[in-house]
C-alpha cells in the first residue's frame, strides 16, 4: 500500500521563514496548504509547485470569521490537517519607546503574531482532536525569553505564544497531538525591513550590525526535525541562534 499523503497547514506562507517551511515541507511530500495575507505570494508556490501539491489560501489571521470558517474553505479531499505551522506574525512599527510608538501598532503586533497564531489553532485543533493526532508548531522567538527594551508588542506577543504553547501542550497531553515551539534568532527575512516600513537603509545597517544572521532554510530544517522524530517525542522548544550569539 502506498504511503498516506499527509496535509500540511503554514500560514504566513509566502515568505521568508514561512516559505522556507512551505517549501521543505512539500520536499519532504507533503500536502501543502499555503496560506497568507498576499494572495500573489501563495499564488506563486502554488505555480512553482503544481495545483496538485499546494493549495494557496488567502488568510488574514487577523479576520475573526474568516479564521474561524477556515476548514471550509479547503478542499475535503485535502483534509484533515496533519501538521499546522503557525508561522504568520510581524514587527511593524517596533523598536519604538512605547509611549511613543502607535497604539494601533502595537495591538496589530499582538492580534497577528498571538491572537492569530491561538485562533487558528482553535479553528484547526477539532479536526487534530478527532483524529487523534497532528503537529502544531508555533513560530516564537529569542525575544519570548530575552527582554530587550523598545520592544514592548513583539516581545509580549512571543512570550504570549511562550506561554500558551506549553499550556496547549500540557492540554494535549493525553493525545497523540504533538506541539512545538520554534524560538529562531535574527534570520534573514523582510521582517526588519517591514519593521521600518520599508527602509532599506535601517535595515541593511541591522543586519552589518549583526554580522551573521540565520537563513530561512535554517529553520526550515529544524522544524523538519522536529516533525520526524517518532511519534512517541514531541520537541517542546527549539531555541536557535546564529553563530555569533549566546
Ligand atoms: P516575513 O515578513 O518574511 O514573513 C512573514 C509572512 O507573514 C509574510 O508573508 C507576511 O505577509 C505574512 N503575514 C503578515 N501578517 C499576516 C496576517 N495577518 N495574516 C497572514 N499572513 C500574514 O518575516 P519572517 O519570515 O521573518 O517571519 C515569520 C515568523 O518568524 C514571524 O512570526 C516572526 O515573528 C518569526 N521570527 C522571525 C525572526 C527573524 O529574525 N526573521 C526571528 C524570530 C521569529 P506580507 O509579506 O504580505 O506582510
Amino acid at each position: 500500500m502506498a504511503d498516506e499523503v499527509r496535509t500540511a497547514l503554514v500560514t504566513g506562507a509566502g515568505s521568508g521563514i514561512g516559505r522556507a517551511i512551505a517549501t521543505a515541507l512539500v520536499q519532504a511530500g507533503y500536502r501543502l496548504v499555503a496560506a497568507d495575507i498576499d494572495e500573489a505570494s501563495v499564488g506563486q508556490l502554488a505555480a512553482e509547485f503544481g495545483a496538485d501539491l499546494v493549495f494557496p489560501l488567502r488568510l488574514d489571521v487577523t479576520d475573526k470569521p474568516t479564521v474561524d470558517g477556515l476548514l471550509d474553505r479547503i478542499p475535503a479531499a485535502i483534509q484533515p490537517i496533519d501538521v499546522l505551522v503557525n508561522n504568520a506574525g510581524h514587527d511593524i512599527g517596533g523598536r519604538t519607546r512605547f509611549d511613543i510608538g502607535s497604539a494601533d501598532d502595537w495591538s496589530n503586533i499582538i492580534d497577528t503574531n498571538l491572537a492569530g497564531t491561538m485562533r487558528v489553532t482553535r479553528a484547526i485543533l477539532p479536526q487534530m482532536v478527532a483524529c487523534n493526532r497532528g503537529d502544531i508548531v508555533n513560530m516564537s522567538s529569542i525575544s519570548a525569553i530575552r527582554l530587550v527594551p523598545d520592544m514592548a508588542a513583539y516581545t509580549a506577543s512571543k512570550a504570549g505564544i511562550r506561554a500558551f504553547t506549553d499550556v496547549l501542550r500540557g492540554d494535549l497531553a493525553e493525545t497523540a497531538i504533538r506541539v512545538t515551539e520554534i524560538l529562531p534568532g535574527l534570520t534573514r527575512t523582510n521582517i526588519i525591513r517591514k519593521r521600518h516600513r520599508g527602509d532599506e537603509q535601517v535595515e541593511r545597517e541591522y543586519f552589518e550590525r549583526y554580522k551573521v544572521a540565520l537563513e530561512p532554510e535554517d529553520i526550515a530544517r529544524s522544524v523538519m526535525f522536529a516533525l520526524s522524530q517518532p511519534p512517541h517525542m514531541q520537541i517542546a522548544q527549539m531555541y536557535i541562534l546564529p553563530i555569533n550569539r549566546w
